[in-house]
């Protein structure tokens, strides 16, 4: 049972150097814990909706209206009363916030809220959040970590948003996160090389100055290579096509080349085949369930649901068979802990593979470690190893692998059936 007497916001900036929510909630006891809300730029049109001010100020992504609302609908609805769950305190988020997750209040505040209010039960409890989530774990999250961004997250230079390595062969985490540096640090000096190491996408991947998807998937088994590795063996790549982003008039446009679905599901397939690709993220639009089908049926790789499933149990129990096979799990789709962990049970009811994301935008909060282990997630994806906001994610990882004894990384997801 948790009392609480006190729930607060503040404004505080994020890696794209935005302002965003963090909630802070004190116990009766005198605990206090702090969570921050991320923010996607590739966002899903399902997703649950943070609330921004509009207007000329930052963009129009300040967020004075939703500090504005945790004073007067969340203070005085949420201060006082005693929780025994996160369900139920979420319920009363949820209730003070109105009858959508996402209205008046905003996702950006309910995540907060939700989240800081894990972190207040565990330390009650004197426990990390991680024990508090789930039974104790058997397995960590296997990391996806970024390489190369792209998409809207490098001004859209590439179409693919985010290319990744994930490493199949290493047998603890820390040992999966020296191969990723390895690799890290040889693409950059192959890009080096040509001229073209000019920085990095707001993920911490390098910027992809290549020249199509193919020279930056080359590139990236040019560095698993020259770092020792076998691609395919030792180190995997995951992809994250985020098709909507670049679905124009009927069709995809790629650099100077334009696709039909069917088209385009062909290349992704044959590119899957090419190389070590282990996972494909939003192959297609997030409207085309057909030709989600296409790709679960043509491509060697998993196909992984962000935007096609945007965290929502109701989608995810009722997207057409066969148009998916792992959920990319994100609080701030959905708006809070306990509805975004509805969708993990949902998914694996539906046998779909479970990868925790953080967001775009992000911050030192490292709640998503915590999740993606207390879940028991397969995978973990929260952008390259490089820039605080990213390793804060990944060292947490390590805090709690070594919590944990080592434990072993979850199995390499594959394809049902194969
Ligand atoms: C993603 O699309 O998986 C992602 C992390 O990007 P964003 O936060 O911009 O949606
Ligand atoms: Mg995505």
């Amino acid at each position: 049972m948790v009392t609480i007497t006190d729930i607060r916001a503040r404004r505080v900036w994020d890696s794209r150097g935005l302002p965003t929510i963090e909630v802070e909630i004190r116990s009766e006891t005198g605990k206090t814990t702090r969570a921050i809300a991320p923010a996607g730029a590739s966002t899903g049109r399902r997703e649950a909706v943070a609330l921004v001010d509009g207007g000329p100020v930052l963009g129009g992504k300040d967020v004075t209206h939703a500090l504005r609302q945790m004073s007067d609908v969340l203070y005085p609805a949420l201060v006082g009363i005693t929780v025994e769950s996160q369900k139920q305190f979420d319920r009363a988020l949820l209730e003070a916030g109105g009858p959508e997750s996402s209205s008046p209040v905003g996702a950006n505040t309910t995540t907060a809220a939700s989240l800081a209010m894990t972190h207040l039960f565990a330390q009650e409890a004197g426990v990390a959040p991680w024990q508090i989530l789930g039974d104790t774990p058997t397995t960590l999250p296997r990391p996806q970590i970024q390489i190369m961004g792209g998409g809207a997250h490098a001004a859209h230079r590439v179409a693919v948003q985010d290319f990744m390595v994930h490493p199949l062969s290493a047998t603890c985490i820390s040992d999966a996160f020296i191969q990723a540096a390895e690799v890290y640090r040889a693409v950059g000096d192959i890009l080096a090389a040509r001229g073209h190491n000019s920085g990095v996408a707001d993920e911490g991947g390098h910027w992809p100055d290549v020249s199509d998807t193919e020279e930056a998937l080359d590139t990236i088994v040019q560095g698993i290579t020259r770092a020792g590795l076998k691609p395919g063996v030792d180190m995997g790549i995951c992809l994250d096509i985020a098709a909507t982003q670049f679905y124009k008039d009927g069709h995809y446009v790629v650099g100077d080349k334009t696709y039909t679905a069917k088209e385009w599901v062909t290349e992704l397939a044959s590119m899957s085949s090419a190389f070590p690709i282990v996972s494909v993220e939003d192959p297609v639009h997030e409207d085309h369930e057909q030709a989600m089908v296409w790709a679960v049926s043509q491509c060697p790789a998993v196909i992984v649901g962000d935007d096609y499933l945007v965290t929502n149990p109701k989608r995810i129990e009722e997207v057409p068979n066969g148009s998916v096979e792992a959920a990319l799990i994100k609080v701030n789709q959905i708006g809070t802990v306990t509805e975004a962990h509805d969708a993990v049970v949902a998914s694996r009811k539906r046998g779909l593979g479970i990868i925790v994301s953080a967001r775009s935008g992000e911050t030192e909060d490292v709640s998503v470690a915590h999740l993606a282990t207390g879940w028991q997630a397969d995978m973990l994806k929260v952008g390259s190893i490089t820039r605080g906001e990213r390793t804060a994610k990944w060292n947490e990882l390590l805090r709690i692998s070594e919590a944990l004894g080592n434990l072993p990384m979850a199995d390499v997801l594959s394809k049902p059936g194969l």
